[in-house]
């Protein structure tokens, strides 16, 4: 039996995760976020007291490492470090740095690969992230690119942190967002591309109720 597959890549702040969880609960599919699992070994970096840009330093790690991904009672996608909740830790504007650092090298993402195969493999999946169409599922049923312009994210992000009492400034948010873009794209292993046979979604000027419908009728379309 094959599972249907939609792989949503795009670049931070793109709305990725929150449209990604919507359509996954209309689809009645899982949804998988994997910058989670990144971020996961990023707190592991930063609380190990490891250079995330030192391969050595980082790659000794992992034979240490167990991370696990649960979807629990809430419907909420769980990060488990060595059996410790890490939901929210995660999220921290520190850990973006750490995450983008450690997913730059590739013992990391072969490291991580087969994880994120395996889920794809048991059951229906919405899965977003940077390389999904492109490397992780490259036969993946459904291939979106979803994107917004950086002012539009950094916005976007900035107004997610505020409601979580995170008072950064917009202008640091920007700049982040403009640098983890350089970043993402300009680094040598899975770099943030889209992949040819992927749908362009940008969602500049759409909310987010319309960036879902535009999305799930991607995805009808695209299964006939
Ligand atoms: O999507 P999110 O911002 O949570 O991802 C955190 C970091 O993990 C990103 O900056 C990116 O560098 C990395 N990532 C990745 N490949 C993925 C998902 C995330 O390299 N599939």
């Amino acid at each position: 039996m094959s599972f249907v597959s939609v792989a949503i890549d795009g670049p931070a702040g793109a709305g990725k995760s929150t449209i990604a969880r919507q359509i996954a609960g209309q689809l009645g599919y899982l949804y998988v976020d994997t910058g989670a699992i990144y971020r996961t070994v990023g707190l592991y970096a930063l609380r190990k007291g490891v250079d995330p840009h030192s391969k050595g330093e980082v790659v000794s790690l992992l034979d240490g490492l167990q991370v696990r991904m649960k979807v629990e009672a809430d419907g909420i996608q769980h990060m488990y470090l060595d059996g410790e909740d890490v939901t929210n830790q995660i999220r921290e504007p520190e850990i973006s740095r750490y995450a983008s650092a450690v997913s730059a090298l590739p013992p990391v993402r072969a490291f991580l690969l087969e994880m994120q195969r395996e889920l794809a493999e048991t059951q229906n999946v919405v899965m977003d992230g940077r390389d999904i169409g492109t490397v992780v599922l490259p036969h993946a049923t459904v291939k979106i690119f979803l994107t917004a312009s950086p002012e539009v994210r950094a916005m976007r992000r900035w107004k997610e942190l505020q409601q979580r009492g995170i008072c950064d400034r917009y202008e640091d948010v920007l700049r982040d967002v403009i640098q983890r873009d350089y970043d993402d794209s300009h680094r040598e292993i899975a770099p943030l591309r889209q992949a040819e046979d992927a749908v362009l979604a940008d969602t500049s000027d759409l909310n987010l109720e319309e960036s879902v419908a535009l999305l799930l009728n991607i995805v009808k379309e695209r299964q006939g």
